[in-house]
């Protein structure tokens, strides 16, 4: 059977990895054998989100009847139910049902009476709380197809523990990247010196590991120096796989939806107020605005470092009206060339405009030239693909650490300039 579990948690406390965790000790406890624990990342944009947008699919042997029973009343014992935005919702299915509803929970926006209707065709049980919404999540979990997937070790905080500092020993998780990387990433940010795999909610996780594989994040887990914990759990993941993006032309972008957009390069980038950088780019003819906010710290460069005729590939999500970059790839740098009055001949000095279309003069012997000085621009950028910082990543962005996806390399290196889009699909 496929169990599923979303929406337990709150600002406040819980987290729905947890609840799977303390589950799948329970459904072994009474003979169910677990063969499998996916932790699920949905849809960044959707805004009833408490934190990452995750949700639980657990794989038992047993009888659905009792898995329904014990993850209900693991529910009804551990959620978040008096924060009137935690709705769980819980699911067990003997038959999975088809991928398309996680594809659309991953990719686009899906309600509850469209989840039920997926739960009635698959004969499944499910129970909804308060107003149903974590049937969504809970209907794409059990629902779920990881043509790529990555592994997340969670070590969970004993409950005396929580809401208090989190004691795990800084040096000790720098360790365990230098020890493991690139077979496990974005524990800490060496870049920027800081520690990412250490939550600041009040929830019961006390550290993450992301990594390639079981054996990689238990690695790097025994590393790390911290306060006991209660217990661990290694999850299979969509994270750090890019299946939340579609390949996308700037003239069909939808709000909320995660693209990777193809274009030149129109107009350099600019720095708004707070330190955001963007830049506009032109796929054939639709102009979209790129972002790299503040907290992309050095990624920023890059954008800087773009000039107009440049062809890149802007991955992120399309919201309020922009692309927010979590990745950037350069297929092409342009010729970027500085055009300036020329230097007189005679006087050493540097001509200025002598008006609309009338060349040059020089303002101290009169001397007069049609053409500009024109120079080469040395360019510090070089053809690549370049990401946020990990302090800035998003869960499902992939790492360049695990290597750039097939698909997304033919996005970049595609010469189907301005001609209707070929179908591609991130599958
Ligand atoms: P938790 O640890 O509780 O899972 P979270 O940050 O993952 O915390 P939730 O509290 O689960 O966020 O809130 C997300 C809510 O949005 C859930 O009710 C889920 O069913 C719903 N949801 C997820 N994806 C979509 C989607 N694509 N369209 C509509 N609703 C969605």
């Amino acid at each position: 059977m496929w169990i599923g579990i979303d929406d337990t948690d709150s600002p406040a406390g819980m987290c729905t990895t947890y609840l799977g965790a303390v589950l799948v000790r329970r459904l072994a406890r009474e003979g169910l054998r677990v063969v499998g624990t996916r932790l699920v990342r949905l849809n960044p944009n959707v805004i009833y989100k408490t934190r990452g947008n995750a949700a639980i699919a657990i794989e038992a042997d047993g009888d659905p009847e009792t898995g329904f029973a014990l993850t209900t009343a693991c529910v009804e014992e551990l959620a978040e139910f008096d924060d009137k935005r935690t709705n769980p919702g819980v699911v067990v299915a003997s038959a999975r049902p088809p991928p398309d509803f996680y594809y659309a929970a991953l990719r686009d926006y899906c309600t509850v009476d469209e989840a039920v209707a997926v739960l009635e065709a698959a004969g499944a049980l499910y129970r909804g709380y308060k107003n149903r919404r974590g049937l969504i999540g809970a209907t794409a979990a059990v629902a779920s197809d990881f043509p790529d997937l990555t592994y997340e070790l969670l070590a969970y905080r004993k409950r005396s523990a929580w809401g208090t500092p989190r004691r795990v020993d800084a040096a000790s998780l720098f360790r365990a990247e230098e020890e493991t990387y690139p077979h496990t990433w974005d524990t800490v940010d060496r870049e920027n010196g800081v520690v990412v795999g250490v939550p600041h909610t009040p929830d019961p996780v006390l550290f993450g590991i992301r990594g390639e594989s079981p054996a990689w994040v238990k690695e790097a887990r025994s590393y790390v120096l911290s306060e006991e914990t209660a217990c661990e759990q290694v999850y299979v993941t969509n994270q750090g796989t890019d299946a939340h993006l579609i390949p996308g032309s700037a003239a069909t972008l939808r709000e909320g939806r995660s693209y990777l957009v193809r274009g030149t390069v129109a107009e350099a980038a600019s720095t708004g107020p707070g330190g955001h950088v963007s830049f506009l780019l032109d796929d054939c003819g639709a102009v979209v605005r790129c972002m790299a906010y503040e907290p992309t710290k050095g990624f920023r460069r890059v954008v800087r470092a773009l000039v107009p005729g440049d062809v890149v590939a802007a991955a992120g999500s399309y919201k309020g009206g922009s692309l927010n970059l979590e990745k950037l790839g350069v297929a092409r740098l342009a010729d970027a060339v500085l055009v300036r009055p020329p230097v007189c001949p005679a006087c050493k000095k540097r001509m200025t405009s002598a008006g609309t279309d009338k060349g040059y003069k020089c303002r101290v012997c009169g001397e007069r030239s049609r053409e500009p000085e024109t120079a080469r621009i040395e360019r510090h950028l070089e053809p690549g693909w370049y990401e946020v910082p990990p302090t800035a990543r998003r869960h499902l962005a992939r790492p360049l650490a695990r290597g750039v996806a097939a698909w997304e390399e033919e996005v970049l290196h595609s010469d189907q300039e301005c001609r209707p889009s070929s179908g591609m699909s991130n599958k």
